[in-house]
Order: C-alpha cells, then sequence, then structure tokens
C-alpha cells in the first residue's frame, strides 16, 4: 500500500497544495503553494503537513512511515530547481525551517534558517557568492539560532558573546563586524555549544535538517504556545506544519534586504503598503524588533525596482484572496521573493474600514462585509481616548509607533510577573519593555497597555496588541529599561508602580495618569459630535445599517435608567428587554425608604412607603419610555431578596459596638439594633434559592401593587400624549403556573383600575422570564398565563448546572484548565443543556400560544456565540447590555448568513444525494 502523503512540493510555477489547504499544510503552507500557482516569484520547497505532527506525537516522537522519504525526495526537487545540492561544498543549498499552524501564532513557535552550513558548506557559499562576510555572517545567525532553538541554550548566551566581540572591535553595530570577527563568532559560538551540551555543534547538514524539523515539531508544545492557544482556545490537537524552504538571502549586502509588511494599515485600515523593511538583514531582525526597521516606503528610494515589483505583487494578491494581506518578502540582490501571504491580523477599526472600502472597491459583496469583522472587534469603537484638553496641556516624554488604538493610564510594570500581580490587586498596569516576547504573553494579557523601546509595527508586541485589542506604543526609543523596576523615559526616571500614560493612536508616551474620555462614535451617541463631522462613527454605522439588512433577530438591551436608555437607542437597539426594576431602589434617596419598607411590620406601613416610592418609580419609567419612542419596553417586577437592600449583618454590629463605647446617641444604637434584628430575621442560607422573584410579589403583593401603578401610570401619560407605549410585564422567577397566575390576576386588577382611574385604554402584555427547569418543563401551561418568555439565563444556567452564579469562579477557571469545562457556561451559553431547556419550553410554550414573543436577557444575550444559538433556536430578539448592542447587532447578522450559507450548501448537496459533513452539522443543531 502507497504510504499517506506527508510532504507537499512547491516550486517554479506549480505546487502540490493549495490556498484551501490551510488544515492540512498550516497557513504558511497553503499560502506559499497558492502564491506558487499564481506564478508569483516564491522560492522551491515544501511543506510537512499538520497531520504529520499529530501522527509524530502520537508515535512517541518518530516520524510516520515513508514521511522522511517524501522529504527527501522533496528536497532533491529544490535541489533542482535551485541548481544547487544540500550539503554539496562547493555548491550547497540552504534551507529555512519553519512553522506554520492553520491559526497563526505570531512568534509562538519557531524558526531555523540557513540550515545546511558547516564548516565545508560556508566555504562554498563564501566562493560561490565572492562574498566571504556574508557568508559568515549566515553562518554565525544558523549556529546562534540552531544553538537556542534546536539545541535550548539561552539566546543571551550568545547575544552576550556577540556584544563582548564588538565591545573589542570598537563598533557599535553587527553590520560593522567583518567577515574575519564574524567568523571567530562562529568558533566561540561552537565552543559554547560545546560547553553546554558536552558535544560538537552537529555538521552534517542531514542531521541538522532532521533535528531542526524535530524542534519545529516540539514548539508545537512549547510552553509559550500552549499558554498561546489557551488564550485563543486553540485546540492542541491541530499541531503544526513545517515548511522547509530554500533560502534567499537579505543580508547579501546593501542591494539585498528582508522585510514584512500589510497591504493595507493594520490599525486604521488606510489602503497603502504599510510595514517595514531592513537592508542587509535577515528576516529575523525585523520580527524580533532587534534593530528599528525603515517604513517601507523607503524602498522606492533605496531600492526602487524591487519596491514596484512589490507593489505590483501586493495588488495581485489583494485582488486574489480579496483581502488585507500581511507578506513577508526578502529581496536578495535586487531580486524579490515573496515568503509569505496570510490575511492579516488588523484591528477592529481597521477590519470596519476594510471591510466597507473592500465593497467600495467591488472587491466584495456588503454580506462578506458583515461576515468579515468579529462582533467583538467593534468594540474597539468603543474605546475610551484621553480627554483632548489633558493631552493638549501635556508634553509628550517619548514618542512611538501608534502600534494598538485607543488610550491607556496606569501604573508601570518592567516585568510580565510584576504585570499579572499588580492586575490582581485592581491596579490598571502598563507593561514597559525593551521589547516583549513571547515569553511575556501572560502579562500582556493582564497589562492595559504596552509601551516598549524596540520594534516596529509587526514587533511582536504591536502584533500581539492589535489581536488582544490592547494599547501599543511600539519602538519608542525615548525608554530606556534600566532594571527589574527602574526605566528612563526622556529625562525622566520611573519606578515600577510610577503612573504612565500612553495614546496607541498617535503613538504619545506622557507622564501621569491622564483622564480618559469617551471615544468619538460614544460622543456621536451621546449628542456632542455631529456624526458627519467622525469619519469612524461613518464607517461603524454603515457597516451595521447593513448588518441590519440581513438579521432576522431584533435586538433590544437590558437597561434601568434613561442614560443607559439613551445610549441603547444610539447604538440602535429596538426596545428595552429588561429593566431591573431593583436598581432604581438603590439610588441614595431612595435606600433609606426601601429600608423602612423591609423594616416594616404590618402591610400598612409597608404600604405608607410604597407609596413614597411610587412617583419616583414612575419618574423612573415615564423616562424610560420617552427614550424608548414606542419600542417595546420590558419591566421587570422586584426580584432579588430583600436583605441585598439592607446593610450587612457584620458591618451592622461593628457599628453598633463604635456607637455603645461612645455613648452620645442612645436612639441610634436602638434604631441600628432594630436594623440588624431584621437583617436577622431575613437571613436566609441560601438566598439565591429563598425569597426572591415572584415570591417577593406573591407574599407582599403591596410591591406588585406599587410596581404595577407605576408602569401603568407613566404608560397611560405616554399614551395622553399620543404617542405609541406597549409596557411589557415581566414577572420574575416563576416555576409553576399558580404563581404566573397569582401575579398576572394582580397585574390585571391593578392595571384595569389604573386605566380606568386615569380614563386611557392601552396595549399591554404580562409574561414571565424562564429562568428555572421547572418553569421550561412546564412551560406548555406557564403559557396558558404568560403572554411572552423571556429566558434568564444567568439563573437557569445557575438552577441547571446546580452551579451558584456568585461563587462559580471559584472552579470554572480549575474546570476550563483541566479540560472539564470548555468555557464559562456564564458568559457562553450551554447549548447542551441549558439550551436544552430552552428549547423545551419555546416547543411547550409554541403549543399552547403558537405567537408567543421569546426573548432572552441572560448576559448570553450579549455573546456571539449564544447569540447565533438563539438565532437557530428561533428567538425573537437578545437583550443585552447597552454596549454590546453594535455587537449583538454584527452577530445577529452574521447567524442568519451562516445560516443561509448553510442551507445554501445543503441544497446544493442534496441535488448530489450525498451526506456532506455540513448537513450532519446543521441537523445536529437544529435538534
Ligand atoms: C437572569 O437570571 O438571566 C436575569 C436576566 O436576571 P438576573 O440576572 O437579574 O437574575
Ligand atoms: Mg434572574
Amino acid at each position: 500500500m502507497a504510504a499517506k502523503k506527508w510532504v507537499y512540493y512547491f516550486g517554479d510555477g506549480k505546487a502540490e497544495g493549495t490556498g484551501e489547504m490551510k488544515e492540512l499544510l498550516g497557513g504558511k503552507g497553503a499560502g506559499l503553494a497558492e502564491m506558487t500557482n499564481l506564478d508569483i516569484s516564491v522560492p522551491p520547497g515544501f511543506t510537512i503537513t499538520t497531520e504529520a505532527c499529530v501522527e509524530y506525537y502520537r508515535r512517541k516522537k518518530t516520524y510516520p512511515p515513508g514521511m522522511w522519504e517524501q522529504a527527501m525526495q522533496a528536497l532533491r526537487r529544490v535541489e533542482r530547481s535551485m541548481g544547487t545540492k544540500f550539503g554539496d561544498p562547493a555548491n550547497p543549498l540552504l534551507v529555512s525551517v519553519r512553522s506554520g499552524a492553520r491559526a497563526s501564532m505570531p512568534g509562538m513557535m519557531d524558526t531555523v534558517l540557513n540550515v545546511g552550513l558547516n564548516e565545508r558548506t560556508v566555504r562554498g557559499l563564501a566562493l560561490k557568492t565572492r562574498n566571504e562576510r556574508f557568508a559568515q555572517d549566515s553562518y554565525r545567525r544558523f549556529v546562534t539560532m540552531y544553538g537556542s532553538i534546536v539545541l535550548g541554550i539561552e539566546r543571551e548566551r550568545f547575544e552576550d558573546i556577540l556584544k563582548r566581540q564588538k565591545v573589542t572591535r570598537g563598533v557599535t553595530h553587527d553590520t560593522e563586524l567583518d567577515a574575519k570577527d564574524l567568523q571567530d563568532l562562529v568558533v566561540q559560538f561552537k565552543e559554547l555549544v560545546r560547553h553546554e551540551t558536552g558535544r560538537d555543534f552537529p555538521e552534517d547538514p542531514f542531521d541538522q535538517l532532521r533535528m531542526a524539523v524535530n524542534a519545529v515539531f516540539s514548539s508545537w508544545y512549547g510552553k509559550r504556545a500552549i499558554e498561546y492557544r489557551r488564550i485563543y482556545n486553540i485546540p492542541d490537537t491541530w499541531g503544526t506544519a513545517v515548511n522547509v524552504v530554500a533560502m534567499v538571502f537579505g543580508n547579501m549586502g546593501e542591494t539585498s534586504g528582508t522585510g514584512v509588511c500589510f497591504t493595507r494599515d493594520p490599525a486604521s485600515g488606510e489602503p497603502r503598503l504599510f510595514g517595514e523593511f531592513l537592508l542587509n538583514a535577515q528576516g529575523e531582525d525585523v520580527v524580533a524588533g532587534i534593530r528599528t526597521p525603515q517604513p517601507v516606503s523607503a524602498l522606492a528610494k533605496s531600492l526602487p525596482k524591487a519596491y514596484k515589483e512589490l507593489e505590483t505583487t501586493y495588488h495581485r494578491l489583494e485582488e486574489h484572496y480579496r483581502d488585507m494581506l500581511d507578506l513577508e518578502f526578502t529581496i536578495q540582490e535586487g531580486k524579490l521573493y515573496m515568503l509569505q501571504t496570510r490575511v492579516g491580523k488588523r484591528t477592529g477599526i481597521a477590519a470596519v474600514r476594510i471591510a466597507v472600502d473592500l465593497v467600495k472597491e467591488g472587491l466584495i459583496s456588503k454580506a462578506e462585509a458583515v461576515l468579515r469583522v468579529g462582533p467583538e472587534q467593534l468594540s474597539q469603537y468603543l474605546y475610551p481616548i484621553f480627554d483632548p484638553k489633558a493631552e493638549s496641556e501635556h508634553q509628550a516624554i517619548g514618542r512611538g509607533l501608534p502600534a494598538g488604538p485607543g488610550a491607556a493610564a496606569g501604573k508601570i510594570a518592567l516585568t510580565p510577573d510584576r504585570a499579572v500581580e499588580m492586575r490582581a490587586r485592581g491596579e490598571r498596569v502598563i507593561l514597559v519593555r525593551q521589547e516583549t516576547s513571547p515569553d511575556d504573553i501572560h502579562g500582556m494579557n493582564a497589562a492595559a497597555g504596552f509601551l516598549t523601546a524596540r520594534g516596529g509595527m509587526t514587533s511582536h508586541a504591536a502584533v500581539v496588541a492589535r489581536q488582544m485589542g490592547k494599547v501599543c506604543v511600539a519602538g519608542c526609543e525615548a525608554v530606556d529599561v534600566q532594571s527589574a523596576t527602574t526605566v528612563k523615559i526622556g529625562p525622566h526616571m520611573f519606578k515600577e508602580g510610577d503612573s504612565l500614560s500612553i495614546n496607541g493612536s498617535t503613538g504619545q508616551v506622557y507622564k501621569d495618569d491622564l483622564p480618559v474620555v469617551e471615544s468619538e462614535v460614544i460622543q456621536v451617541i451621546q449628542g456632542k459630535l455631529a456624526p458627519n463631522k467622525s469619519e469612524k462613527y461613518r464607517l461603524f454605522a454603515t457597516l451595521l445599517g447593513w448588518a441590519d439588512d440581513v438579521r432576522r433577530l431584533k435586538v433590544r438591551a437590558n437597561a434601568d435608567i434613561p442614560e443607559q436608555a439613551m445610549i441603547a437607542r444610539g447604538f440602535g437597539a429596538e426596545g428595552i428587554g429588561l429593566c431591573r426594576t431593583e436598581h432604581m431602589f438603590f439610588a441614595e434617596d431612595r435606600i433609606p425608604i426601601m429600608q423602612q419598607m423591609i423594616l416594616a411590620r404590618t402591610r400598612e406601613d409597608r404600604e405608607r412607603y410604597l407609596a413614597q416610592l411610587l412617583p419616583l418609580q414612575k419618574d423612573d419609567f415615564l423616562g424610560l419610555y420617552r427614550q424608548m419612542q414606542g419600542y417595546p419596553v420590558t419591566i421587570r417586577l422586584l426580584d432579588p431578596p430583600l436583605h441585598e437592600f439592607l446593610p450587612k449583618r457584620e458591618e451592622l454590629m461593628v457599628e453598633i459596638a463604635k456607637l455603645e463605647l461612645m455613648g452620645t446617641n442612645p436612639a441610634q444604637v436602638e434604631e441600628k439594633r432594630r436594623l440588624l434584628a431584621r437583617v436577622e430575621e431575613l437571613h436566609e442560607f441560601n438566598p439565591m434559592l429563598g425569597l426572591r422573584g415572584c415570591r417577593l410579589g406573591i407574599t407582599m403583593p403591596e410591591i406588585t401593587r406599587m410596581q404595577t401603578r407605576a408602569i401603568m401610570e407613566a404608560a397611560c401619560v405616554i399614551a395622553k400624549e399620543g404617542k405609541k407605549i406597549v409596557p411589557e410585564i415581566m414577572i420574575p422567577l416563576v416555576g409553576m403556573v399558580s404563581e404566573m397566575k397569582a401575579q398576572k390576576d394582580l397585574i390585571r386588577e391593578v392595571a384595569e383600575e389604573t386605566m380606568t382611574r386615569v380614563g386611557v385604554k392601552l396595549h399591554y402584555l404580562v409574561g414571565t422570564m424562564i429562568e428555572l427547569p421547572r418553569a421550561a418543563v412546564t412551560a406548555r401551561q406557564i403559557a396558558q398565563e404568560a403572554e411572552f418568555f423571556s429566558f434568564g439565563t444567568n439563573d437557569l444556567t445557575q438552577t441547571t448546572y446546580g452551579f451558584s452564579r456568585d461563587d462559580a469562579a471559584k472552579f470554572v477557571g480549575y474546570y476550563r484548565a483541566h479540560d472539564i469545562l470548555d468555557s464559562d457556561p456564564f458568559a457562553v451559553l450551554d447549548r447542551e443543556g441549558v439550551g436544552a431547556m430552552m428549547r423545551m419550553a419555546i416547543t411547550e410554550g409554541r403549543a399552547t400560544r403558537p405567537d408567543i414573543k421569546l426573548g432572552i436577557c441572560g448576559e448570553h444575550g450579549g455573546d456571539p456565540s449564544s447569540i447565533e444559538f438563539c438565532h437557530q433556536l428561533g428567538l425573537d430578539y437578545v437583550s443585552c447590555s447597552p454596549y454590546r448592542v453594535p455587537i449583538a447587532r454584527l452577530a445577529a447578522a452574521q447567524a442568519a448568513l451562516q445560516e443561509s450559507r448553510a442551507d445554501a450548501f445543503s441544497t446544493r448537496s442534496s441535488v448530489s444525494k450525498r451526506p456532506t459533513p455540513g448537513r450532519r452539522t446543521r441537523a445536529r443543531r437544529r435538534r
């Protein structure tokens, strides 16, 4: 039986793979294959598949049968294409060995360049290129990379030797070392290797290649790759591909160079070639941020022919991929080679602009544009900026590259570990580093922003910032990290913990903690900025307008006060899906009345205090109705356990003890004692399952009466003004139809009485939240009384799992780390369990009342994956926090588009009468 195909060759205008084969060839391998097929100048090479990596681990780190033989055959083809021979001292072929997973994991895995160099081939290289310095430079780089990546010797050890050599030679730059110096370095490096490993540096090129491939496979399970996968939810099972590519050299002198660029600005989306390059350098110099590179536009002057070719190539590639791309290139003695292309990572700001521009340019449709932007990315439009007045009054103390937009102010941390500790103490952290490396990932995750001394727009710090949505200023030359606790920025010395502000949109760095204000979009929504004055707002609104054209789910907001409702409307909310009325009682002027009401012993007393709350509640509702301008407003009756409105037992005891000690105010002591007694009386062992939800309104009907009156009186005011209003009164935590009926009858009675009294007739709905498994199971009966269901998935998750929503964080992290849970069910709706409850409630509810209105108002209503599920369930709307409304609009549109794509797919495949994975997936989802 023929061995499985583990290796895919590309070269001379033809590749065995294609751009579609990312899963098998990894992103880099697929890109190289695609470019080769497009006849773009790419050095020949081959890709060892991700499946080979998975198999390598399955076979306890041995190659699957046939893999190495196939690699050797492909290597022969590379030799033929290049006219050189691997290991040939007279005419050596050198190769790069690079990782390449399905999803890009910048800097997380390893690369070894110049594989194939040894004492003999280095001489051949020097002779062939007539460039002794170049050959020795390549060799010392190879020994460093191989020594650190394959043999595991700390890179700094090599760097230290290099530094000493420069001091001895009295030079500052690597490029000033001559061939002899570099040769000396190789000798010293090899001594280091012998000392550290007890063995000579490997001379056999085939051993080198084999060990480099092993090292790339192994880097898949490197610490930083594992951490990265954890943060970005990339499965361990994917594995990485290995790309072995003929070396082309950017370090062959001043007509050579290497660079990385984006076809559009990855921070703003502006359509221009954007990136950086270094003359006389190899790829790692740019990405590692060791030398600060020049902008790619400068290439037009230094190597105009190559620059022209780069321009033509990038336009061709953009048109082919119909997207913004991230490119790596090398120029060897004036000739351009492309080494990588992939869809470029971008900020949310850029994502929207690029999507809108590509539609204008006719490259993609509006539907594709909607699918191109990750819903969460939209939140970057809402990022705060520095207060313009405060910023103009501050002199920048340094300026770097605007690598991650937004404004961040906080305390300086100089090591990633400290950043994590400071964040854990609740501080806002700015991580300041000479340059970041993948090992810093935990600190970067903890920080609000990063500032680096070295590196460009594609340095590690910059790439990670844009991906994580963090603020970043990179390559700020004024920064000099002097120790693990001190840094000099310009003339100023800072210690860890000092305040610093960075503007990731302009690159400016300021002393102190500058005040931060709302983004442009927020300012437009708040009416502080005219919409036509903000390009950002225009782009944001355009994309969301296209999203609205295709979505089926309506999007409402969870809002309790008029200001929140105003923001929600500004973001396009089509109603309020949840007004938690208890939040209104926490206001300073209301909490004392609320407490008195709770302390009251008799119904009459309670009614007295409720009467004081009534006009306040009515005003609140009026404000909400006015803001929502005819859109539906769902108001939930009082839900939380009453002790939440009272002071904490322990605090009261301390207060009483203090007052008693002072002995000045016996009346106050008495009052506090009364309060304490009531707090103790109300104490519950399990308040979340205690006297709360509809149980409050049932046992204390006067509360429901007051709230219903306030809701209806306010609605009558609006109706009298001739405006549209349909209040939706929602009963919380119903588990039995009898509870629903008791509350509904009371509500109807008070509503009718209010309307008669005021002389207005209006339509209103009474419905319930579905937050308890029993409610879901008996939804057929509950729907006899309820005119709508709103899924309270916070409580429904709590009660379905039996996880306390207030305590689950203590173990959910552990569960996730140990693969017991894939995600936090309080953040991402659990489709199998909680979702099954919802499905049952929908089926049962519709059996009784086919047109029952269905929504969700738990936190999941703002989570894109949960929104997709709600779309599949056929809900009418999702309701989420005001700031998530744009995210929900986009996510709802994407769910609709994905569904129609899946439908188109399944129609096509049913014509061919073949079961397809697409159909199976859909069927499973719909079950
Ligand atoms: C819920 O339980 O999902 C809900 C929206 O109600 P609350 O969060 O107020 O309990
Ligand atoms: Mg609830």
